[in-house]
């Protein structure tokens, strides 16, 4: 039951008036602070819009304005979202499923300060001893110089000779990667050709082309013999030869070597922005070995060699984590000196905090780029588990992502505990068991978009069930299993599965049926389905990772859906349909077609701010007089997926090739989508949803989704399965990681791994139907399920 709330209680109290950020229609609310508040709704109903976009968004606003008025001079103003005021907000503190950088220097460890702990703990005991901070760090390196150096003593100024050192932890071979790449020579070029019979197999490296001209003619080795009979110094000159002035035809030119070259002009770039046939050489080209030197461990020679009871740093930092807590408890036994016992201390509760919240299988040297959003989220959680702040405002994007239901209780003791220290926390959710926590519910709608962003209901649970809300009525709901499945056209067999955890897996998975994998966070879900699948099974994976490419991306562009209306576009007023893409000359000049400016920051995260000059419109003024349908361009990039069907399906105004890619869209519950919206603003379950939409006008294939009902309401979970349905009538193989029962209950054929995770999973402990599922009620999945179905 939540606090009743007392016009006397307004100082414990969040009050937004008139907030108006995305579809929120003028809205107003109350919430109760050093409460747990739960928010519900249809996905695009403006939850975010209202937890992120605006009361957390305003909170850090405010806290930006705390810096000195210097630091402030460098940082452009954060734009105040649309709300007319906002009362009683603490500082907020966000943990959303964000993935972590791609920086590959980021580790579980770096990222959670156990490494630190490690380093000193190993700088103090691990014998032979080196020490010093630092010596123990992969990211910092040796350094020694010498040099004079100008000392103020008094009033004197001496120049004395001084030598700088300090001994880093970081593999000097590797600069602390652990890898170094490599090229595959034989995708770069057919060694039994000379270079003049074109032996390129580069991209723009055709026979005849400007390279092998600059190549054939460079004098560095024959042009008419083939390559493999190069001498070692022509061999050498051919691929790493250092930039060099030549003459070709009279011109001059620079050469250098094919492996630098292909290196900076292909292997530099971000692989998502690149052509895709580039793309496609590069994967094949390039191969990552690991580094020699430190046999990936990143890790300079002392760094390595110190040990502690046996285990180097990075022994410890590979242990599965649940075990290297036990490791740590049993040096605690053995060291009680005041010296080292407060971080051995703190280390052991680190450590077992990621037991706690279901992340124990993990290592600490797992790059933190490989963890999926509800890991990523999990493992920034533990930062704040022991903080000793109160009266913060936690916002939690969906924190039961990834986890089993049997999982679910220990988050919700954690959420709880946070409450409890005194700090207010407000959770975005879609899953029963997690809403079951609230003190308080606001729920948004009725519907998404524009046909969202009002208050339905707020106030305690028993409330919300009889309130007559979508939510309300989908709350107590109860799944009935399938009763009858379908038949399979053949499996895909794979055999030995000993990826990551797998414990030499054998199964079948049945094609032309809807399979769903089950098993606790780390049982192996992903190992199987990603790192498993025979090679040539062809599978389509749609998952909830980034979409990298330019700012400018959006879902119009990224679908293909900008082609069709710009031609209808130029069409009716007569002119190119290239003046219609936000990356052409018709482009705004000033924000480039982005329609925001973006500020990097090197000691904050990269700031947006609208673009002045077109006013976020993207678009050049005289762009924006040709009209289709009474719209221009920036007034159709912000319709909806809905929206901008209905025009383009309507007499008069009908783009058949629009229309059809925006049903797509419609049918994967993106209607309420912003077709101009962009990218980097979709969450990841939108980002999912959005490729397989790209994806379903493609004939037969395997589908791999990774838990599609992220971001899902109760309701929208319908609209999945029929089209999970539509999917598998039409010819497909749909197979799916879920955790949501509803999914599992509608499964064909099921297959859970367990029984624990990391070493303690990696076997499949049942495969069958969901009713067989429940009826076996050996595995922890079938006895949840069996509970959901009441
Ligand atoms: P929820 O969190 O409930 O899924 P959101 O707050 O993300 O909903 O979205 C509410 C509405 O606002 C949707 O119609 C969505 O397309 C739109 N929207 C969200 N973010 C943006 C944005 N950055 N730009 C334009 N429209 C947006
Ligand atoms: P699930 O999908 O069931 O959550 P995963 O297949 O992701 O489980 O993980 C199974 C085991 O494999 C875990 O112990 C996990 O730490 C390990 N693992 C998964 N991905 C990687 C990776 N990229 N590098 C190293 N270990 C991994
Ligand atoms: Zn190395
Ligand atoms: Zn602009």
């Amino acid at each position: 039951m939540s606090a009743p709330v007392h016009p006397a209680d307004a100082h414990d109290l969040i009050r937004v008036r008139g907030a108006r950020e995305n579809n929120l229609r003028d809205l107003s609310l109350d919430l109760p602070k050093r409460r747990l508040t739960v928010f519900t709704g249809v996905s695009g109903s403006g939850k975010s819009s209202l937890v992120f976009g605006t009361i957390a968004a305003e909170s850090q606003r405010m806290i930006n304005e705390t810096y000195s008025s210097f630091v402030q001079g460098f940082m452009p103003q954060l734009a105040r979202p649309d709300v007319d005021s906002l009362e009683g907000l603490t500082t907020a503190i966000i943990v959303d499923q964000e993935r972590m950088g791609a920086n590959v220097r980021s580790t579980v460890g770096t990222v959670t300060d156990a490494n630190a702990y490690l380093r000193t703990l190993f700088s103090r005991l691990a014998e032979p001893h080196v020490g010093g901070p630092g010596a123990f760090s992969f990211n910092v390196p040796s350094v020694s110089a010498a040099g004079a150096m100008t000392v103020q003593k008094g009033a004197r100024t001496i120049a004395e000779r001084t030598t700088f050192s300090r001994v880093g932890g970081m593999c000097p071979r590797c600069e602390g990667m652990g890898t170094l790449t490599d090229l595959d020579r034989t995708e770069l070029y057919d060694e039994d050709k000379s270079l003049e019979e074109g032996p390129f197999l580069v991209p723009g490296y055709s026979a005849g082309g400007w390279y092998e001209k600059l190549f054939a003619s460079s004098g560095f080795f024959p042009a008419d013999k083939p390559i493999r009979s190069f001498t070692e110094r022509q061999l050498h000159d051919f691929l790493y030869k250092e930039p060099t002035k030549v003459k070709l035809e009279g011109a001059n030119m620079t050469y250098e070597g094919l492996i630098p070259k292909i290196q900076k002009s292909m292997l530099s770039k971000d692989r998502d922005s690149m052509q895709p046939h580039i793309r496609a050489f590069v994967d094949r080209a390039v191969t990552f070995i690991v580094c020699p030197e430190c046999e990936g461990t990143r890790l300079a020679e002392h760094a390595r060699t110190s040990r502690i009871d046996g285990r180097s740093i990075s022994d410890v930092c590979a242990m599965q984590i649940s075990e290297l807590a036990a490791w740590v408890r049993r040096l605690r036994e053995q060291n009680t000196s005041a010296q080292v016992a407060p971080l051995l201390q703190n280390l052991s509760e680190l450590l077992d905090a990621f037991t706690e919240i279901g992340l124990g299988y993990l290592s600490l040297d797992r790059p933190s780029g490989t963890l999926s959003g509800g890991e990523s989220q999990r493992t920034r959680m533990i930062r704040h588990l022991g903080s000793a702040l109160t009266d913060v405002t936690y916002v939690f994007d969906e924190p039961t992502i990834g986890l089993h239901p049997h999982d679910i209780a220990t988050m919700n003791a954690l959420l709880v505990d946070l409450r409890d220290k005194g700090n207010t926390v407000l959770v975005v959710e879609h899953k029963p068991e997690a809403i079951a926590i609230a003190d308080h519910v606001v729920d948004l709608g009725p519907r998404a978009g524009a046909e969202g962003g009002s208050v339905q209901y707020q106030g305690d649970l028993a409330g919300l069930r009889v309130s007559g809300t979508l939510t309300g009525t989908h709350l107590d709901r109860r799944i009935s299993l399938k009763k009858t499945v379908r038949t399979p056209a053949g499996a895909l067999e794979i055999r030995g599965a000993d990826h990551h955890n797998l414990q030499s897996v054998d199964v079948d998975i049945p094609l032309g049926v809807l399979t769903v994998i089950t098993g606790v966070a780390g049982s192996g879900k992903s190992s199987l389905v990603h790192g498993s699948m025979p090679k040539d099974a062809g599978a389509i994976v749609v998952d909830q990772t980034a979409i990298r490419g330019s700012r400018r991306s959006n879902p119009a562009t990224f679908t293909g859906l900008l082609e069709p209306i710009r031609k209808a576009f130029a069409k009716a007023n007569g002119v190119r349909p290239a003046l219609f893409s936000n990356n052409s000359e018709g482009a705004c000049p000033v924000c480039k077609g982005a329609g925001m400016i973006y500020t990097e920051l090197g000691f904050m995260e990269t700031v947006a701010t609208v673009c002045e000059e077109c006013e976020g419109r993207r678009f050049r003024a005289d762009v924006l007089e040709h009209r289709f349908g009474g719209k221009d361009i920036a007034e159709v990039l912000a319709l909806s997926v809905a929206q901008a069907r209905e025009l383009f399906s309507a007499a008069g105004t009908a783009v058949p090739a629009a229309a059809k890619l925006l049903g797509h869209l419609d049918d994967v519950g993106l209607g309420y989508l912003t077709i101009g919206q962009p990218l980097t603003t979709l969450s990841g379950g939108e980002r999912q949803r959005l490729k397989l939409a790209t994806h379903l006008r493609d004939a037969g294939g395997i589908f791999v989704l990774d838990e599609p009902t992220t971001g899902l309401h109760l309701a929208d979970v319908d609209q999945l399965l029929a089209l999970l349905d539509r999917l598998v009538d039409s010819g497909k193989s749909v197979i799916v990681i879920e955790h949501h029962q509803a999914v599992m209950a509608h499964a064909d054929h099921l297959i859970d791994l367990g029984p624990g995770a990391g070493a303690d999973g990696g076997r499949i402990v049942f495969q069958g139907t969901p009713a067989e599922l429940v009826a076996d009620a050996s595995t922890l999945t079938g006895r949840h399920l069996k509970e959901y179905i009441g």
